[in-house]
C-alpha cells in the first residue's frame, strides 16, 4: 500500500499565539520553533509580521535560527501586508506567503462590505504579487466552510491561475461536522480543472471538538497538508492538535494510509516546553499529551505485559516521549505520599489496606533504592494475590 506523506504545517507561533494568556517573547519564540525543527514539522508559521512590530522581528529570528521547515508568515490579501511579510522572510532558506481574504457571504457582507467579484480580483492580485516575494504562497478563503461551494471552486480554480503553490481550506469558525468536510474537499477535486498544480490543506478549529476528525476527513478527500498546533492551542476553542493528528494517521495506518515527517518521540518534550513558555497547563485527561493519557496503562502494566500488551495499549507512552515515572517514594515517603501515588496509578484504597501495603513498601525500600511504578503494581497485585488466598 503506497502512503501519502501529509505536511504538518504548525501555526503554534501564529495563531496558537493569538489565543488568550498565549503571548512569548521573540526568544521564547525562537526556543520553541528550534523544537518544532527537532519535532520535524514541515512548515512553520512564525507570525503575522503586519499585526506588530514584535511579530515582524519574530519571523525574522526563527527565519534566521531554523534552516529545515519553510517559514511561512500571514498577510491580509494587501500590498502592505505581503510586503511586510516578504522582509520579515528574507533571512528564510525557504520561505512561505500566506494571504487570506474572506469568501462567505456573511463576512463579505458585514465585515468586508465588497461584492465576490471584488474580493476575488484582490485575492488573485494578492497572491500574484507575494509570487513575486516569496518561494511558496499559500491562499486561505477565509471562512471557507460558510462560503458558497460554487463560489469556493471558482476562487480556487482563479487562485490557483494566479501562481498559489497551497490553497488552504479553514474552518474559521469550527462549524463543520467530518462528513461535510470531506464532501467539500471532494468536490473541489472533482470541479477545480487545475487543482493539482497545487496542495489543497485545512486549518481546523475545535468549537465543537471536531478539529482533528474534521481534518482526517479532509485527508481522506485529498488533502495533503494539515494546520495544526501544539496541544491544541488557538483561537477560542483552539486548533486541531499537531499530536493527536499525527498519532492519529500512525496509530490506525490499517485504514489511513498516510505518513507524516513527525519524530513523535519529541511530541511529548514539545508539548512541556509550550506548557512552562506559557504557564498554561494541559488538561489532564487530553489525548496523547495529559498527565492521565496514559495513567490507565501504567495502571494495569505489570498484568497487561503478562498477556499482551495490546490488550490496553494502542500505543506506547516511549512512542510519544512519555519518559517512565520513576518515583521519588523511598524508605522515609510517608503512608500519604504512597496512597497519592496508588491513587494516580489508579487504585483506591482503605487506610487498614494503605497500613498493609505501606508495610510491604517499607520492606521494598530496604532493599531498593528507588521504586518505580511497575514496583508499586507487582506489590499491589501480591497483596490482592495474598488477599484472595487468605480469604
Ligand atoms: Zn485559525
Amino acid at each position: 500500500m503506497s502512503q501519502h506523506t501529509i505536511r504538518i504545517f504548525d501555526t503554534t507561533l501564529r495563531d496558537g499565539e493569538q489565543s488568550p494568556g498565549c503571548s512569548m517573547t521573540i526568544h521564547e519564540k525562537v526556543r520553541l520553533a528550534q523544537q518544532l525543527d527537532r519535532l520535524g514539522v514541515d512548515i512553520i508559521e512564525a507570525g503575522f509580521p503586519a499585526a506588530s512590530e514584535g511579530d515582524a522581528k519574530a519571523v525574522q529570528a526563527i527565519a534566521a535560527n531554523c534552516s529545515r521547515p519553510v517559514i511561512a508568515a500571514l498577510a491580509r490579501a494587501n500590498c502592505e501586508d505581503i510586503r511586510r511579510a516578504g522582509v520579515s522572510l528574507e533571512p528564510a532558506r525557504r520561505s512561505r506567503i500566506h494571504t487570506f481574504i474572506a469568501t462567505s457571504d456573511i463576512h463579505l457582507q458585514f465585515k468586508l462590505r465588497r461584492s465576490r467579484e471584488e474580493v476575488l480580483e484582490q485575492a488573485c492580485l494578492a497572491v500574484e504579487f507575494a509570487r513575486t516575494l516569496a518561494d511558496e504562497v499559500e491562499f486561505s478563503p477565509e471562512d471557507a466552510t460558510r462560503t458558497d461551494p460554487d463560489f469556493l471552486c471558482q476562487v480556487v480554480r482563479e487562485i490557483i491561475a494566479a501562481g498559489a503553490t497551497v490553497v488552504n481550506i479553514p474552518d474559521t469558525v469550527g462549524y463543520t461536522i467530518p462528513t461535510e468536510m470531506h464532501r467539500l474537499v471532494s468536490r473541489l477535486f472533482e470541479k477545480v480543472d487545475n487543482i493539482g498544480e497545487a496542495t489543497i490543506s485545512v486549518h481546523c478549529h475545535n468549537d465543537l471538538g471536531l478539529a482533528v476528525a474534521n481534518s482526517i476527513a479532509a485527508i481522506e478527500a485529498g488533502a495533503r497538508q494539515v494546520e495544526c498546533t501544539i496541544n491544541g492551542i488557538g483561537e477560542r476553542a483552539g486548533n486541531a492538535s499537531l499530536e493527536e493528528m499525527v498519532m492519529a494517521l500512525r496509530v490506525r495506518q490499517d485504514a489511513l494510509p498516510f505518513t507524516t515527517n513527525i519524530n513523535s518521540t519529541h511530541l511529548f518534550p514539545t508539548s512541556q516546553l509550550l506548557t512552562e513558555i506559557t504557564g498554561i497547563q494541559v488538561q489532564p485527561n487530553k489525548a496523547i499529551v495529559g498527565r492521565n493519557a496514559f495513567a490507565h496503562e501504567a495502571g494495569i502494566h505489570q498484568d497487561g505485559m503478562l498477556k499482551n500488551r495490546l490488550t490496553y495499549e494502542i500505543m506506547t507512552p516511549e512512542s510519544v516521549g512519555v519518559p517512565e515515572t520513576k518515583l521519588v517514594l523511598g524508605k522515609h515517603s510517608g503512608r500519604h505520599a504512597l496512597r497519592s501515588h496508588f491513587e494516580r496509578l489508579g487504585y483506591q484504597f482503605s487506610t487498614f489496606e494503605t497500613d498493609r501495603l505501606y508495610r510491604k513498601f517499607t520492606d521494598l525500600a530496604d532493599v531498593k533504592k528507588e521504586i518505580t511504578d511497575a514496583d508499586l503494581i507487582a506489590l499491589v497485585q501480591e497483596f490482592h494475590q495474598q488477599t484472595k488466598l487468605s480469604a
